[in-house]
């Protein structure tokens, strides 16, 4: 018992002396799951489209907002006020899904000084299927904090989480995110408003690390590619 007792303050003083120091963020299609999700769109000049994957997605939407002289980050909510019906329906579900085992090896880890996160862009009801899914998988969920962007900024969510944890020496105690995404336009706002945001510059650590792993699918074989971020000096 009483050695019980003494593991019990042991954990409870390296809890407090090493709080999480580390943000793991992952996206979740295309990065921990390929899934056949399609996107159905009917303009009002009455043209449809399917788009079949994220870049006919992106590719789309751009257009359509240079069209229309639309400059928000996502233009989804802007376009679906101009009259057009664009169906996210297959995201509010898992559709047939690929587990993308490059990945979920390195999600299932769960460092100790670590915080796991999932961050999608997706909107409406979609985390509880993403949470049955990583049981599916074998990952309990309860090691996972969802986070549904619902289309805004990720660069912007995660430069306030960095913000949310200010030591009193004025720093962040996050000194290192690992973000592991598949969509180069989420990776751009990234390093923009995270890597080199000089707003943040005040409250970044002096040994703070942006890891960046992007997901590459090769017909089906999937590869990381690591894109870093430390101080200049
Ligand atoms: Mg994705």
């Amino acid at each position: 018992m009483k050695l019980l007792l003494e593991n019990w303050r042991k954990y409870i003083n390296e809890e407090m002396e090493e709080p999480i120091t580390t943000l793991r963020i992952f996206d979740f299609d295309e990065t921990i799951a390929h899934t056949r999700s399609e996107t159905r769109v009917k303009a009002p000049d009455g043209s449809e489209a399917t788009l079949r994957d994220q870049q006919e997605f992106e590719a789309y939407m751009n257009a359509a907002a240079a069209k229309e002289g639309i400059e928000a980050f996502d233009a989804v909510d802007a376009l679906m006020e101009l009259g057009y019906d664009i169906d996210l329906s297959d995201f509010s579900i898992v559709k047939d899904p690929e587990e993308i085992t490059i990945i979920t090896d390195i999600m299932r880890e769960f460092p100790p000084d670590s915080k796991t996160y999932i961050m999608t862009a997706r909107r409406g009801k979609s985390l509880g299927p993403i949470l049955d899914y990583l049981e599916e998988i074998g990952i309990d969920s309860n090691e996972v904090r969802p986070i549904a962007t619902q289309g805004d900024s990720k660069g912007n969510t995660i430069a306030h989480m960095i913000g949310q944890k200010i030591m009193s020496d004025g720093k962040s105690n996050i000194s290192r995110v690992e973000y592991y995404e598949d969509s180069q336009k989420n990776i751009d706002d990234v390093l923009r408003k995270v890597c080199e945001n000089p707003d943040l510059d005040e409250i970044k650590p002096i040994d703070f690390e942006l890891i960046i792993n992007k997901v590459i699918n090769n017909e089906g074989q999937y590869n990381i590619h690591r894109i870093e971020c430390s101080p200049p000096n």
